[in-house]
């Protein structure tokens, strides 16, 4: 597996490789790899010539008093999991290699990130579509992976991709889950022991209401359920839950064919979001 930490390496390596006629495979990553990435990892190596993981904990997608400078990072225990997946490249810039400049032009994201985390981080997918924009120019990817753990990220990310011509596919990779349920995230090691045993009841409570939303159709009656399942976790506090129309993150109505069930709960070392899509009755999704 071939490090690279410049813009212009990964670059000139990803334009030898379009011009070998080799397809790239492209998986990014803010590291502090865990089974889901790996899951990614997997898929791309299947579909792909050349497997490139990006790892970058990327500050513009990261808000005043938000755990920028305490977020995981583990390089070295990174590279040996992302070797065995089976990546060929690992692009690990700084946050200096990736923005020599304070670039004053914006890419805003639309109506899809005015809900769900984009309602509670202000700004954080302009940083995400920031972030992406680069890399995807400079890793010239066929495809790029993404987890349906973030399902608001991966909707707006299907979005912009279409909207605005890149030319790759994005390909979706259901969550990877602990046995208790709980989804794996890098940010789950700082959970305290008492938190780590209360998380799965995030996923309890998202199943619970898919099941009933398939069996009700009211969406109304499955959120008090969820709303009220959540508060009654300890040592959490309920960011949001939600149930919307997938992808399209809008209301939910008698023609949608996906919904989503999303919540993000607050425990005192980490954030977790997770979610579950619940194919509507009578419709093909
Ligand atoms: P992150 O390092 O958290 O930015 O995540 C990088 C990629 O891994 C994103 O596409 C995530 O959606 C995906 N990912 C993170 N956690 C999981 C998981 N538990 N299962 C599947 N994919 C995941």
């Amino acid at each position: 597996m071939r490090h690279i930490e410049k813009v212009a390496d990964m670059a000139a390596a990803a334009r030898r490789l379009a011009s070998e006629g080799k397809s790239v495979g492209f998986v990014p990553t803010m590291g502090y790899l865990h089974d889901g990435h790996l899951a990614l990892a997997g898929e791309a190596r299947k579909e792909n010539d050349v497997v490139v993981m990006s790892i970058f904990v990327n500050p513009a997608q990261f808000g005043p008093g938000e755990d920028f400078d305490s977020y995981p990072r583990d390089l070295e225990r990174d590279a040996a999991l992302a070797e065995k997946a089976g990546v060929d490249i690992l692009f690990h810039p700084s946050p200096e290699e990736m923005y020599p400049e304070d670039s004053d032009i914006r890419i805003l994201p639309g109506r899809q990130a005015d809900v769900l985390c984009g309602a509670s981080r202000p700004g954080h997918f302009d940083g995400v579509l920031k972030v992406l924009t680069k890399l995807f120019h400079i890793t010239r990817p066929e495809r790029a992976y993404f987890g349906q753990k973030d399902a608001q990220q991966l909707a707006i990310i299907e979005t912009f991709v279409r909207n605005y011509n890149f030319q790759l596919e994005i390909r979706r990779v259901p969550t990877v889950r602990e046995e208790d349920g709980l989804a794996k995230s890098s940010r789950n090691v700082r959970l305290s022991h008492e938190e780590r045993q209360e998380a799965p009841a995030i996923y309890a409570a998202l199943k619970d209401g898919a099941r009933v939303l398939r069996e009700s159709g009211d969406p109304e009656l499955v959120l008090g359920m969820v709303r009220n399942t959540l508060g009654r976790i300890p040592a959490a506090e309920t960011d949001y839950a939600e149930i919307l129309e997938y992808p399209s993150l809008r209301p939910l109505n008698p023609e949608s064919r996906e919904a989503i069930i999303a919540a993000a709960v607050r425990f005192s070392g980490a954030r977790l979001i997770d979610n579950v899509l619940v194919t509507m009755e009578g419709k093909t999704s």
